[in-house]
Protein backbone atom coordinates (compact mmCIF):
# COMPACT_ATOMS: atom_id res chain seq x y z
CA UNK A 1 0.00 0.00 0.00
CA UNK A 2 1.60 3.11 -0.87
CA UNK A 3 1.12 5.93 1.73
CA UNK A 4 1.42 8.76 -0.64
CA UNK A 5 -1.88 8.00 -2.38
CA UNK A 6 -4.32 7.24 0.68
CA UNK A 7 -7.18 8.06 0.05
CA UNK A 8 -8.69 10.12 3.18
CA UNK A 9 -12.02 9.96 4.80
CA UNK A 10 -12.82 11.44 7.75
CA UNK A 11 -14.82 12.43 10.62
CA UNK A 12 -16.09 15.78 11.81
CA UNK A 13 -17.45 16.95 15.51
CA UNK A 14 -17.03 18.52 18.77
CA UNK A 15 -16.18 16.67 20.84
CA UNK A 16 -14.82 14.15 18.44
CA UNK A 17 -12.11 12.00 21.18
CA UNK A 18 -14.39 9.41 22.19
CA UNK A 19 -15.92 8.71 18.48
CA UNK A 20 -16.07 4.88 17.38
CA UNK A 21 -15.99 5.74 14.27
CA UNK A 22 -12.18 5.87 13.34
CA UNK A 23 -12.11 2.05 14.77
CA UNK A 24 -15.08 0.63 12.76
CA UNK A 25 -14.70 2.40 9.35
CA UNK A 26 -10.37 1.73 9.44
CA UNK A 27 -11.20 -2.25 9.97
CA UNK A 28 -13.57 -1.82 6.98
CA UNK A 29 -11.34 -0.07 4.58
CA UNK A 30 -8.56 -2.44 5.53
CA UNK A 31 -11.13 -5.74 5.14
CA UNK A 32 -12.42 -4.24 1.58
CA UNK A 33 -8.54 -3.60 0.56
CA UNK A 34 -8.84 -0.05 -0.02
CA UNK A 35 -5.29 2.22 -0.05
CA UNK A 36 -7.59 4.75 2.40
CA UNK A 37 -7.50 5.97 5.85
CA UNK A 38 -10.53 7.73 8.40
CA UNK A 39 -9.63 10.20 10.58
CA UNK A 40 -11.50 12.25 13.44
CA UNK A 41 -11.52 16.13 13.28
CA UNK A 42 -12.58 18.12 15.77
CA UNK A 43 -14.05 21.14 14.04
CA UNK A 44 -15.76 24.24 15.38
CA UNK A 45 -19.23 25.01 14.12
CA UNK A 46 -17.89 28.21 12.39
CA UNK A 47 -15.51 26.65 10.96
CA UNK A 48 -17.60 23.71 8.93
CA UNK A 49 -17.76 25.26 5.59
CA UNK A 50 -13.85 25.85 5.46
CA UNK A 51 -12.88 22.59 6.61
CA UNK A 52 -15.79 20.56 4.25
CA UNK A 53 -14.35 22.96 1.07
CA UNK A 54 -10.82 21.93 2.25
CA UNK A 55 -11.46 18.35 2.19
CA UNK A 56 -12.68 18.64 -1.00
CA UNK A 57 -9.90 20.64 -2.03
CA UNK A 58 -7.94 17.88 -0.91
CA UNK A 59 -9.45 14.92 -2.19
CA UNK A 60 -10.83 13.41 0.38
CA UNK A 61 -13.11 10.59 -0.46
CA UNK A 62 -16.17 11.51 2.18
CA UNK A 63 -16.86 12.79 5.08
CA UNK A 64 -18.76 11.87 8.36
CA UNK A 65 -20.76 14.85 9.93
CA UNK A 66 -21.68 14.26 14.27
CA UNK A 67 -22.67 16.79 16.92
CA UNK A 68 -23.00 19.80 16.86
CA UNK A 69 -22.17 19.67 13.02
CA UNK A 70 -25.42 17.61 11.32
CA UNK A 71 -27.95 20.24 11.32
CA UNK A 72 -25.81 23.40 10.81
CA UNK A 73 -24.29 21.10 7.67
CA UNK A 74 -27.96 21.65 6.23
CA UNK A 75 -27.52 25.33 6.35
CA UNK A 76 -24.09 25.48 4.07
CA UNK A 77 -24.86 26.85 0.81
CA UNK A 78 -21.95 24.82 -0.62
CA UNK A 79 -23.54 21.51 0.07
CA UNK A 80 -27.01 19.96 -1.73
CA UNK A 81 -28.50 17.73 0.52
CA UNK A 82 -30.79 14.94 -0.52
CA UNK A 83 -34.16 14.60 -0.44
CA UNK A 84 -33.84 12.06 2.56
CA UNK A 85 -31.58 14.67 4.70
CA UNK A 86 -33.34 17.40 3.88
CA UNK A 87 -36.68 16.55 5.25
CA UNK A 88 -35.16 14.37 8.34
CA UNK A 89 -33.08 18.24 8.77
CA UNK A 90 -29.29 16.67 8.93
CA UNK A 91 -26.53 15.66 7.71
CA UNK A 92 -24.82 12.92 8.56
CA UNK A 93 -22.75 11.56 5.59
CA UNK A 94 -21.09 14.13 2.88
CA UNK A 95 -19.87 12.79 -1.01
CA UNK A 96 -17.30 14.72 -3.07
CA UNK A 97 -18.36 13.78 -6.84
CA UNK A 98 -16.05 15.70 -9.00
CA UNK A 99 -14.33 17.58 -6.44
CA UNK A 100 -15.71 20.97 -5.08
CA UNK A 101 -18.06 21.48 -7.48
CA UNK A 102 -20.29 18.65 -6.25
CA UNK A 103 -20.72 17.98 -2.41
CA UNK A 104 -24.01 15.94 -1.32
CA UNK A 105 -25.39 15.77 2.26
CA UNK A 106 -27.09 12.56 2.83
CA UNK A 107 -28.22 11.12 6.24
CA UNK A 108 -27.65 7.18 6.86
CA UNK A 109 -29.06 7.45 10.61
CA UNK A 110 -32.09 5.80 9.77
CA UNK A 111 -31.38 3.68 7.05
CA UNK A 112 -29.01 2.61 10.28
CA UNK A 113 -31.54 1.59 12.78
CA UNK A 114 -33.87 0.02 10.28
CA UNK A 115 -31.31 -2.70 9.07
CA UNK A 116 -30.53 -3.41 12.88
CA UNK A 117 -33.93 -3.81 13.43
CA UNK A 118 -34.10 -5.81 10.42
CA UNK A 119 -30.31 -7.63 10.91
CA UNK A 120 -32.47 -8.76 14.01
CA UNK A 121 -35.47 -9.81 12.19
CA UNK A 122 -37.91 -7.52 13.19
CA UNK A 123 -40.47 -6.88 10.62
CA UNK A 124 -41.40 -3.29 10.54
CA UNK A 125 -44.10 -2.72 8.20
CA UNK A 126 -47.38 -2.48 9.35
CA UNK A 127 -46.06 -2.18 13.10
CA UNK A 128 -46.84 0.09 16.00
CA UNK A 129 -44.13 1.73 16.57
CA UNK A 130 -43.03 3.99 19.92
CA UNK A 131 -40.92 5.93 19.28
CA UNK A 132 -39.49 7.77 22.66
CA UNK A 133 -37.58 10.88 21.67
CA UNK A 134 -37.52 13.46 18.91
CA UNK A 135 -33.77 15.30 18.37
CA UNK A 136 -31.77 14.13 15.40
CA UNK A 137 -31.55 10.30 15.71
CA UNK A 138 -35.45 10.32 16.63
CA UNK A 139 -36.24 12.22 13.66
CA UNK A 140 -34.04 10.17 11.22
CA UNK A 141 -35.69 6.71 12.22
CA UNK A 142 -38.77 8.59 12.21
CA UNK A 143 -38.95 9.23 8.41
CA UNK A 144 -37.28 5.58 7.55
CA UNK A 145 -39.46 3.80 9.60
CA UNK A 146 -42.39 5.77 7.63
CA UNK A 147 -41.25 5.40 4.50
CA UNK A 148 -41.03 1.52 5.17
CA UNK A 149 -44.79 1.69 6.51
CA UNK A 150 -44.98 1.47 10.01
CA UNK A 151 -47.37 3.35 12.25
CA UNK A 152 -45.48 5.86 14.96
CA UNK A 153 -46.41 7.19 17.74
CA UNK A 154 -43.86 9.52 19.35
CA UNK A 155 -43.46 10.57 23.06
CA UNK A 156 -40.87 12.68 24.31
CA UNK A 157 -39.90 14.76 27.10
CA UNK A 158 -41.04 18.25 25.22
CA UNK A 159 -44.00 17.53 23.60
CA UNK A 160 -44.39 19.69 21.29
CA UNK A 161 -41.20 18.62 19.45
CA UNK A 162 -42.80 15.09 19.53
CA UNK A 163 -46.12 16.59 17.83
CA UNK A 164 -44.32 18.76 15.48
CA UNK A 165 -42.46 15.55 13.94
CA UNK A 166 -45.53 13.32 14.29
CA UNK A 167 -47.16 15.71 12.17
CA UNK A 168 -44.25 15.10 9.69
CA UNK A 169 -44.23 11.31 9.56
CA UNK A 170 -48.20 10.94 9.82
CA UNK A 171 -47.87 10.11 13.55
CA UNK A 172 -49.17 11.07 16.50
CA UNK A 173 -47.15 12.99 19.89
CA UNK A 174 -47.01 12.42 23.04
CA UNK A 175 -45.57 13.42 26.45
CA UNK A 176 -43.71 10.77 28.44
CA UNK A 177 -46.46 10.56 30.68
CA UNK A 178 -48.28 8.85 28.36
CA UNK A 179 -45.78 5.81 28.37
CA UNK A 180 -47.41 3.83 30.79
CA UNK A 181 -50.46 3.42 28.27
CA UNK A 182 -47.93 3.39 25.09
CA UNK A 183 -45.78 0.92 26.05
CA UNK A 184 -47.64 -2.36 26.27
CA UNK A 185 -50.06 -1.61 23.11
CA UNK A 186 -46.43 -1.19 20.81
CA UNK A 187 -44.43 -3.89 18.85
CA UNK A 188 -41.34 -2.30 18.51
CA UNK A 189 -40.56 0.39 21.66
CA UNK A 190 -37.54 2.80 20.36
CA UNK A 191 -35.65 4.52 22.96
CA UNK A 192 -33.98 7.28 20.39
CA UNK A 193 -33.29 9.71 23.34
CA UNK A 194 -29.81 10.10 25.55
CA UNK A 195 -31.20 8.47 28.67
CA UNK A 196 -29.58 5.68 29.50
CA UNK A 197 -26.01 6.68 28.30
CA UNK A 198 -25.06 7.23 32.14
CA UNK A 199 -25.49 4.53 34.60
CA UNK A 200 -27.82 5.32 36.80
CA UNK A 201 -29.87 7.25 34.51
CA UNK A 202 -33.61 7.11 35.78
CA UNK A 203 -36.03 4.81 33.71
CA UNK A 204 -37.92 6.36 31.48
CA UNK A 205 -41.04 3.90 31.93
CA UNK A 206 -41.39 0.89 34.74
CA UNK A 207 -39.87 -2.55 33.54
CA UNK A 208 -43.53 -4.62 34.04
CA UNK A 209 -44.70 -2.64 31.03
CA UNK A 210 -42.43 -4.68 28.46
CA UNK A 211 -44.05 -8.44 27.48
CA UNK A 212 -42.33 -10.59 25.73
CA UNK A 213 -43.77 -10.35 21.97
CA UNK A 214 -42.04 -6.91 21.77
CA UNK A 215 -38.97 -5.60 20.44
CA UNK A 216 -37.08 -3.02 22.31
CA UNK A 217 -34.31 -1.24 20.54
CA UNK A 218 -31.94 1.36 22.25
CA UNK A 219 -30.00 3.67 19.98
CA UNK A 220 -27.83 4.24 22.88
CA UNK A 221 -24.30 2.70 21.99
CA UNK A 222 -21.95 3.43 24.84
CA UNK A 223 -23.49 0.87 27.35
CA UNK A 224 -25.53 -2.17 28.08
CA UNK A 225 -28.74 -0.04 29.16
CA UNK A 226 -31.63 -0.49 32.01
CA UNK A 227 -33.83 -0.43 29.45
CA UNK A 228 -32.23 -3.45 27.32
CA UNK A 229 -31.51 -5.39 30.56
CA UNK A 230 -35.74 -4.67 31.06
CA UNK A 231 -35.93 -5.76 27.92
CA UNK A 232 -34.36 -9.43 28.11
CA UNK A 233 -35.72 -9.94 31.62
CA UNK A 234 -39.41 -9.47 29.84
CA UNK A 235 -38.42 -12.07 27.09
CA UNK A 236 -38.56 -9.26 24.73
CA UNK A 237 -36.45 -9.03 21.53
CA UNK A 238 -33.11 -6.37 22.73
CA UNK A 239 -31.29 -5.07 20.11
CA UNK A 240 -28.74 -2.05 21.12
CA UNK A 241 -27.77 0.96 19.83
CA UNK A 242 -24.27 -0.99 18.29
CA UNK A 243 -25.80 -2.16 15.09
CA UNK A 244 -27.61 0.95 14.34
CA UNK A 245 -24.05 2.43 14.54
CA UNK A 246 -22.44 -0.23 11.90
CA UNK A 247 -25.25 0.26 9.74
CA UNK A 248 -25.35 3.81 9.43
CA UNK A 249 -21.59 4.19 8.34
CA UNK A 250 -21.89 0.62 6.19
CA UNK A 251 -24.32 2.91 4.32
CA UNK A 252 -21.45 6.17 4.37
CA UNK A 253 -18.84 3.94 3.34
CA UNK A 254 -21.13 2.58 0.11
CA UNK A 255 -21.97 6.08 -0.63
CA UNK A 256 -18.55 6.60 -1.34
CA UNK A 257 -17.12 3.38 -2.36
CA UNK A 258 -19.65 1.56 -4.28
CA UNK A 259 -18.83 -1.43 -2.47
CA UNK A 260 -20.68 -3.77 0.10
CA UNK A 261 -19.55 -2.70 3.61
CA UNK A 262 -17.58 -5.97 5.61
CA UNK A 263 -20.49 -4.81 8.57
CA UNK A 264 -19.28 -8.43 10.62
CA UNK A 265 -15.67 -6.38 10.95
CA UNK A 266 -17.48 -2.80 11.63
CA UNK A 267 -19.41 -4.46 14.51
CA UNK A 268 -16.05 -6.23 15.98
CA UNK A 269 -14.39 -3.19 15.78
CA UNK A 270 -16.86 -1.23 17.82
CA UNK A 271 -17.91 -4.33 20.28
CA UNK A 272 -13.71 -4.28 20.77
CA UNK A 273 -13.30 -0.51 21.79
CA UNK A 274 -16.24 -0.75 23.95
CA UNK A 275 -14.66 -3.64 25.64
CA UNK A 276 -10.98 -1.89 25.69
CA UNK A 277 -13.05 1.46 27.21
CA UNK A 278 -15.23 -0.44 29.68
CA UNK A 279 -11.99 -2.40 31.13
CA UNK A 280 -10.02 1.37 31.29
CA UNK A 281 -13.03 2.45 33.24
CA UNK A 282 -13.67 0.19 35.42
CA UNK A 283 -9.89 -0.24 36.52
CA UNK A 284 -9.74 3.80 37.16
CA UNK A 285 -12.73 3.11 39.29
CA UNK A 286 -10.49 0.05 41.17
CA UNK A 287 -7.96 2.68 41.78
CA UNK A 288 -9.18 5.54 42.62
CA UNK A 289 -11.49 3.57 45.51
CA UNK A 290 -8.24 2.04 46.98
CA UNK A 291 -6.31 5.25 47.22
CA UNK A 292 -9.35 6.33 48.81
P1 LIG B 1 -30.53 15.25 20.50
O1 LIG B 1 -30.88 15.73 19.14
O2 LIG B 1 -29.86 16.16 21.46
O3 LIG B 1 -31.90 14.73 21.18
C1 LIG B 1 -31.91 14.27 22.52
C2 LIG B 1 -33.25 13.63 22.83
O4 LIG B 1 -33.18 13.06 24.15
C3 LIG B 1 -34.42 14.61 22.85
O5 LIG B 1 -35.59 13.95 22.45
C4 LIG B 1 -34.48 14.99 24.35
O6 LIG B 1 -35.74 15.45 24.76
C5 LIG B 1 -34.20 13.65 24.98
N1 LIG B 1 -33.68 13.73 26.34
C6 LIG B 1 -32.47 14.19 26.73
N2 LIG B 1 -32.35 14.09 28.08
C7 LIG B 1 -33.51 13.56 28.53
C8 LIG B 1 -34.00 13.22 29.82
N3 LIG B 1 -33.26 13.41 30.92
N4 LIG B 1 -35.23 12.69 29.94
C9 LIG B 1 -35.97 12.48 28.82
N5 LIG B 1 -35.58 12.77 27.57
C10 LIG B 1 -34.35 13.32 27.43
O7 LIG B 1 -29.61 13.95 20.45
P2 LIG B 1 -29.56 12.82 19.30
O8 LIG B 1 -28.49 13.18 18.34
O9 LIG B 1 -30.94 12.58 18.81
O10 LIG B 1 -29.02 11.57 20.15
C11 LIG B 1 -29.88 10.86 21.04
C12 LIG B 1 -29.21 9.53 21.39
O11 LIG B 1 -29.05 8.76 20.21
C13 LIG B 1 -27.81 9.67 21.99
O12 LIG B 1 -27.67 8.69 23.01
C14 LIG B 1 -26.88 9.33 20.83
O13 LIG B 1 -25.65 8.78 21.25
C15 LIG B 1 -27.72 8.26 20.14
N6 LIG B 1 -27.40 8.06 18.71
C16 LIG B 1 -27.07 6.81 18.33
C17 LIG B 1 -26.77 6.56 17.01
C18 LIG B 1 -26.38 5.18 16.62
O14 LIG B 1 -25.88 5.02 15.50
N7 LIG B 1 -26.60 4.16 17.43
C19 LIG B 1 -26.81 7.61 16.06
C20 LIG B 1 -27.18 8.89 16.49
C21 LIG B 1 -27.48 9.11 17.83
P3 LIG B 1 -36.14 17.03 24.60
O15 LIG B 1 -36.47 17.22 23.15
O16 LIG B 1 -37.31 17.22 25.49
O17 LIG B 1 -34.92 17.81 25.03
Amino acid sequence: MQQSFMKIFGIFGDPIEHSLSPAMQNAALQALGEAACYHAFRVRPEKLKDAVLGAAAMGFGGLNLTIPLKEKALKLEILQPDELARAIGAVNTISFRQGDQNITGHNTDGEGALLALQDAGVRVRESQVLLIGAGGAARAIAYTLEQEGARIAIANRSIQKAQQLAACVSGSGFSLDDLGRLVPGSDIVINATSVGMKEGDPRLFDSWLLHSDQTVFDVVYNRETELLQDARAAGAKAIDGVMMLVYQGAKALDIWTGKKAPVGVMERAVRERLKERQAKAEKETKEAKETR
